[in-house]
């Protein structure tokens, strides 16, 4: 066989353990709470406006930085939601935040730079930071509160700490940065120049009754922030890869660079279709409703069940604690089985956690699904806990 000169990030690494409980419950037929994504179709009026920009609109690239009525619909959207005044050449369109992610880790991260990333982290950010030459430094948050720790994150802190990445509300734990975690992680970056690099793609999808605030209204963060949103998770159409970053109009233009050599730009009839959507509060507080429905159906039926449901107040994901439910099995075997035994797909917490020393015992379950199968489901595994 040819021997292949592979680099070794992506030829010794897993698919994501996202990729692999859904191609386990395709294959098994199984419920699957794992990857995070809604049952439903999205709503259809974004649905028919990317059907009549399709069928009435240029279907050649977009200007790279995105089509102008997206770039001024996120800023009318921040102004609206989040009180951000923000302008068109700080907005950059990317294909998914996953994109904006890679984009803005290339356009920061060097040779040797340190990032800070907190644990549990998505699992895209190590991996991005590496193969940008950076050092990822894992900060761990600490269940069940997963509260920012001051001594951890200054004991953390090198010459070459370059950045930090924030992802707040937090997937997989749905907790969200207190005012007081958002102030220390802004003083800190302040004080060592650090950029930070904020996904914020949970920020519509809050249970709490919270405004979410973003780092870059932290003072002095305006110029050092990469706020980074998404409008699959904003509309629940996960595979439209819609996304954007937003910096300062001299970081932003950098970011652009990056941008530019990866996807270059994305579909313009669902940048058009997104636009019309962000302008429309009524969509997205209808899938709100919906989801917090969902949301509730799925956590009053697991406490019911005697599973140990933790504390949250963001994102599509309950987690749930094995060893207080009684349950004795480690996460991942607990998920590998639930899948094949109980017909019910989950994720792993210590999946999204590199290293020892991480809870091993949580494990998270996607709740923006239909009540009757989230209903299923937790029959399914409270039988199946039963014969364990
Ligand atoms: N963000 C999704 C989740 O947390 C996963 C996306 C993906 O599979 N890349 O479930």
């Amino acid at each position: 066989m040819t021997h292949l000169h592979l680099n070794p990030i992506y030829a010794e690494m897993p698919v994501t353990v996202f990729e692999h409980m859904s191609g386990l419950a395709r294959t098994l037929g199984a419920i699957n709470l794992g990857q995070g994504f809604p049952d439903t179709p999205p709503p259809p009026a974004l649905t028919a406006a990317a059907m009549r920009a399709m069928e009435t609109r240029s279907q050649q690239y977009p200007p790279s930085v995105g089509v102008p009525e997206l770039r001024d619909a996120v800023c009318a959207f921040y102004a609206r939601t989040q009180g951000l005044a923000l302008a068109r050449e700080q907005v950059v369109v990317t294909s998914g935040a996953t994109e904006a992610i890679a984009a803005a880790i290339l356009a920061v991260v060097g040779a040797g730079d340190e990032v800070l990333l907190f644990a549990p982290a998505y699992d895209a950010y190590a991996p991005l930071v590496r193969r940008a030459g950076g050092v990822p430094v894992f900060i761990p948050l600490s269940p069940p509160a997963w509260g920012y720790d001051e001594s951890a994150i200054r004991a953390a802190i090198t010459p070459r700490t370059r950045a930090l990445i924030l992802n707040d509300p937090l997937n997989p734990t749905g907790s969200v940065a207190s005012a007081e975690d958002l102030a220390l992680l802004a003083r800190v970056a302040c004080e060592h120049d650090l950029v930070a690099i904020c996904d914020e793609v949970w920020e519509a999808v809050r249970f709490d009754g919270r405004v979410h605030r973003s780092l870059l209204a932290e003072p002095s963060m305006a110029q050092r922030t990469i706020k980074i949103g998404s409008a699959g998770k904003i509309f629940g159409a996960t595979g439209w890869k819609v996304g954007w970053m937003i910096g300062d109009a001299a970081l932003a233009a950098v970011l652009a660079k990056a941008h530019q050599f990866l996807t270059f730009t994305t579909p313009p009839m669902l940048q058009w279709a997104a636009a019309e959507g962000l302008t429309d509060p009524a969509i997205t507080a209808a899938l709100h409703a919906e989801w917090s429905a969902s949301r509730k159906v799925l956590i009053e039926g697991l406490a019911s069940a005697g599973f140990a449901v933790l504390e949250s107040a963001a994102t599509w994901f309950t987690c749930i604690d094995l060893a207080a439910s009684g349950i004795a099995l480690d996460d991942r075997t607990f998920s590998e089985r639930a899948v094949r035994e109980a017909g019910v797909a989950s994720i792993p917490l210590s999946a999204l956690w590199e290293g020892a020393g991480g809870p091993t015992t949580i494990v998270r379950l996607c709740h923006c699904k239909p009540p009757a199968m989230l209903e299923d489901a937790v029959a399914r595994l409270s039988q199946w806990r039963a014969s364990l």
